[in-house]
Order: C-alpha cells, then structure tokens, then sequence
C-alpha cells in the first residue's frame, strides 16, 4: 500500500503566467487602473463573466470582500436581518457583521445542506438571505429561490468554494441575484487572496464598482462581458458617482496575471476532484462506521475535499479515530471537535444573541472533512480510502487481546 499523498499543496500555477508576471515586474504595472485598457484584472473579469454567463464581473480582494460589497450594494438599512446558514465559514457572517447588518442562523442538516424546513420558518422579517454552499454542497436552490421570491427577498450566493457546480445545468453562483467567488489558496482557482462578484443587475454591479474603490472616473475603465451593451452600466455608474463611500476592495493585477491562465484549468480541476471524490466515497461508503451523504439530484458537484458523518461513535471513539487516521498519515478535520474551529457557529461570539442550532450542532460533533484536490491519482485516493477505514476499524473493532485481556 503507498503512503497517502500530502493533500495541503497547491497545483503549480500554469506555466504561462510567467510571461505576464515578468511583464509586470518590469514595469510594476500592479494596480489596476493605471493602465489605459486591458489590465490584467479588468481581462480577468470579462473573461470570468464569459465563463459564468453573467453580464458583469467585478474582482476584490477576497470572497469575504465580495459578500460585504453584496450586501452594501443592496443597499440594506441599518440593523438589517440577514439570514444565512449556521455551517459556513467565520468570515461569512463577519461580513454581514461588518455591513452593520445582523446575522440570523438556520440549521443544516446532516447532509450539510440548509434544513429547509427550519430556513422557512426563519425567514420571517429577514431583509437578505446568504447561502453559502459549504465545502461546495449545494442547498435546495429551486426551494430556497421559490420562498424567496414569494416574499421579494435577495439572495446572495456564497459560493466561494463551489465554482464549476451546477444545479439543473446552470453555474452555482448565477441562481441568486448575485454571487460570490474566492481565489483564497484552498479554492479551485489560487492567488493566495482574491475574489469575484457576478450579477446581470447594472445598478447593482455599479454601485459595487465604486464601493469597492473606483474613485473618480476609474469606473470608466469597467466593462460588461465581451459583446454585451454597456450602456446599461455606464447609466448606473454615473447615477452613482459621489454618492458612495469608497472601502479600497479592489484585486491587483499581479493576482489577476496568476487566475487568468487557471480559468482554462477549471474543467479538468472539475472533472478530476469529481472523480476523486466519487470513487473515494464510494470506497468509505462501505464501512458500517461511516455515511457520506449523497448529492442532491439537480446538483453535478466539483469537490476538491471530502466530508463524511461517522456513525455509532461517541466523542472519545471520534476523537481516537481521528488520532488512528492521522497515524495512518491522514489529517481528518472534525468541525466541532477541534478547539475554536472557525466553522463551528458557537465560536462566532461577536454575533449577539448566537442561537442554538442543535440540529447543526450535532452534525458538526461527527462531521469529518479531509482535503481530496483534484492533482491526487486514484492511487492515491485508495490509499487515503484505506487509511479512513483502518482508523474507523481499530477504534471499533476490539482487538482480540484485548478482548481476552482481565
Ligand atoms: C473560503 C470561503 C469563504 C471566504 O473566502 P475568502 O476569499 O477567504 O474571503 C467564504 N465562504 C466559503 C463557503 C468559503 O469556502
């Protein structure tokens, strides 16, 4: 059996973005309106729209950014109730924190996928909805979207770790009014840091522009996807000028120059974590120990990780298997095992009033999560297979001596 594969490193940026990258350098062309057209950052966008289908792209310095700029750009009052599922990352309902909005928690179920049922009930006096699809599971967007309409509230897609997902053959992330992507290191696209808003709504998008830090008439240097008519957005964009406060989100051209040349990566980074994912869970999915919950039927996934529940296991048997995979060479995340995980909820203390979600709570107590990028080969999916369902079987198949011992 090979050992099982280091799953932390990233892939190699493509070869191509060196010509840029020395281009910039030598003339340290790095912010992106000094140059007169075609910056990296503003060819990143169009091409990033074209990809997705949507008519405006604007690229920030982080998903988080992009969600903050979401929720400015709606335009909500003061003390706005935005409503936003309780398995998400810490980041995301900071960035409701810091558009002086409050955060409001649902419950997801063990499938990790928002309890509809619960989003429901909760939605009452709610003024903006964030769904983040989490480690890229997608909600029931044809629910979410049919209760939302009914009561004329956004949504707002976080699917910063969910680009080249689709639910009925369309792009996650062009369901909601807008969407939200990151280009943080762990996501399918890297610059270390970086993010993408995507809308076809030209107000929207205008006032994101100038929020995210085009002053003056930097604006004028936004373009709509290529072929599309822009004077929609220049309309917008004038309508706007002044009358917003600028908060210096924007992307450099160096982290534009290192995504560009990844975008033509991106359907076999898709195709390849799908089938990494799929024959791995397969594999675990044998153990009485372990379920990994399945898609749902609209949704075509494109993971680079992979979370399982471990059933029948109390905490000291969940913790003794996390220490037997690591032995084995496999990290194993539980989320609400570790101390001050970030994707626990009850750790995110600046929010008032944190609710209990037990429901959640419990799902985060045996919910496992190991990173599966798309570069692993199937050997290397085997042997990470093989190392789970060794720690499971140690920690609950009683050895014989033991068995026989006093
Ligand atoms: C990574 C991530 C974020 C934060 O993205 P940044 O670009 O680091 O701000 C938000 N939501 C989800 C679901 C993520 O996976």
């Amino acid at each position: 059996m090979s050992l099982p594969p280091s799953v932390y490193d990233a892939e190699p940026i493509p070869e191509a973005a060196r010509a840029e990258i020395e281009r910039l350098l030598t003339t340290g062309d790095l912010f992106r309106y000094t140059a007169a057209q075609d910056a990296p950052v503003t060819l990143l966008e169009t091409e990033f729209a074209q990809m997705m289908g949507t008519k405006y792209a604007l690229a920030v310095s982080s998903c988080s950014a992009a969600l903050f700029l979401s929720l400015k750009a709606l335009d909500l009052p003061r003390g706005a109730r935005v409503l936003l599922p309780g398995f998400t990352f810490a980041a995301v309902p900071s960035a409701v924190v810091h558009a002086d909005c409050r955060p409001v928690l649902c419950e997801v179920g063990e499938d990790y996928r928002i309890d509809i049922a619960d989003f429901e009930s909760r939605l009452p006096g709610v003024d903006a909805v964030i769904i983040s699809h989490m480690r890229g599971h997608t909600s029931d967007m044809d629910a979410i979207m049919a209760l939302c309409a009914d009561r004329d509230i956004p949504v707002v897609e976080d699917a910063a770790h969910s680009l080249g997902t689709t639910w009925h053959g369309q792009n996650i992330g062009t369901i909601g009014r807008i969407g939200c992507f990151s280009f943080q290191s762990y996501k399918l696209l890297n610059s270390g840091e970086g993010g993408m808003l995507i809308t076809d709504d030209a107000d929207l998008v205008a006032r994101a522009i100038i929020m995210s830090g085009a002053y003056e008439h930097m604006w004028k240097k936004h373009k709509p996807r290529h072929g599309e008519n822009s004077n929609d957005l220049t309309e917008a964009l004038e309508r706007w000028q002044n009358r917003l406060p600028l908060y210096n989100l924007r992307l450099s051209n160096l982290a534009a120059a290192i995504v560009r040349p990844q975008l033509a990566e991106v359907p076999r980074r898709v195709r390849d974590g799908r089938r990494n994912h799929d024959h791995t869970a397969a594999a675990i999915g044998a153990s009485p120990w372990i379920v990994v919950p399945g898609k749902l039927p609209p949704e075509e996934r494109a993971p680079d990780s992979l979370q399982f529940n471990l059933v029948g296991l109390d905490d000291a048997q969940t913790r003794a298997f996390q220490t037997a995979a690591a032995e084995r060479g496999v990290k194993v995340q539980v989320f609400g095992l570790s101390t001050d995980n970030a994707r626990a909820f009850w750790n995110w203390q600046f929010i008032p009033d944190l609710p209990d979600l037990p429901r959640t709570r419990a799902m985060l107590m045996r919910a496992c999560d190991c990173r599966l990028p798309a570069r692993l080969t199937l050997a290397d999916c085997d042997a990470i297979a093989a190392a789970l369902i060794g720690a499971v079987e140690e920690v609950m198949t009683p050895a014989p001596q033991a068995a026989t011992a006093g």
